[in-house]
């Protein structure tokens, strides 16, 4: 069906979209019952995608950007006025604008290929001094890459002392599992989840983030949100765990 719409039409489409969404699943913060803490509204509603991942009707946000949002937001000094340089990898656009006036100039938006960022960078490369970053996002990225070792090095090399790094990764196995041999995408798609992941994670992960040198604390939403604040945002397993970092 999408396809029979010319392209013309598309926008006009999504600006509709957006005006119905506000008016049947928007709510004052307060008294709906959920919330978005990325768009900071109400919602009578989630929208829900394949996989059973709830998103925001209005930010797209996911429940893994929900939980990271609110980590953020709680756990860290990002949003204290002080300019920061931050590298915030493979952006999530809904995060952009916040985050960019959070922090100052020093915002930074990387990925290797994709068109809408500041900069293109090969994150077992990157083309930053030592110590240059006060603060790193990277979110659902070290799947993509086959040498994820050299890249959490990167991303700890780059990183400040006295900065910090919140990573997060899916954790869907009970032991990390990865073959290089396996390029083929619907073999990919079956071992791997998805046709562009190289590996699937078990909780194990931690360390190779230690194996960099890292200092890791593993936290749940439950480390840092209450019961109902986890039930508004809609945040279950699927919102996964937060990996902060330090050196
Ligand atoms: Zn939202």
């Amino acid at each position: 069906m999408r396809h029979l719409i010319p392209d013309i039409l598309k926008p006009y489409l999504r600006s509709l979209r957006k005006l119905y969404y506000m008016m049947v699943y928007v709510r004052a913060p307060k008294s709906a019952a959920y919330y978005c803490p990325v768009c900071n509204v109400g919602l009578r509603r989630w929208v829900i995608i394949t996989w059973e991942d709830t998103v925001c009707c209005l930010c797209s946000s996911s429940e893994r950007n929900r939980l990271a949002w609110w980590f953020l937001e709680r756990r860290t000094p990002l949003f204290d006025g002080k300019q920061r340089k931050m590298l915030h990898i493979a952006p999530e656009e809904q995060f952009v604008n916040r985050l960019s006036a959070a922090v100052g100039p020093g915002y930074i938006t990387a990925d290797l290929l994709a068109p809408r960022v500041m900069v293109h960078m090969d994150i077992t490369k990157i083309q930053y001094g030592d110590n240059f970053f006060d603060v790193i996002f990277c979110s659902h990225v070290l799947e993509h890459v086959p040498n994820d070792r050299l890249a959490i090095k990167e991303l700890g090399r780059v990183l400040k002392p006295g900065g910090f790094a919140v990573i997060q990764v899916p954790i869907v196995a009970d032991t990390t599992f990865e073959d290089p041999s396996i390029i083929d995408p619907r073999e990919r798609l079956r071992l791997f989840g998805q046709e562009d992941h190289v590996r699937v994670y078990g909780p194990d992960f931690i360390i190779r983030l230690k194996d960099a040198g890292l200092n890791v604390q593993k936290i749940s939403a439950s480390d840092f949100l209450g019961p109902e604040e986890i039930a508004r945002g809609h945040l279950t397993k699927l919102s996964g765990d937060i990996f902060y970092c330090t050196k």
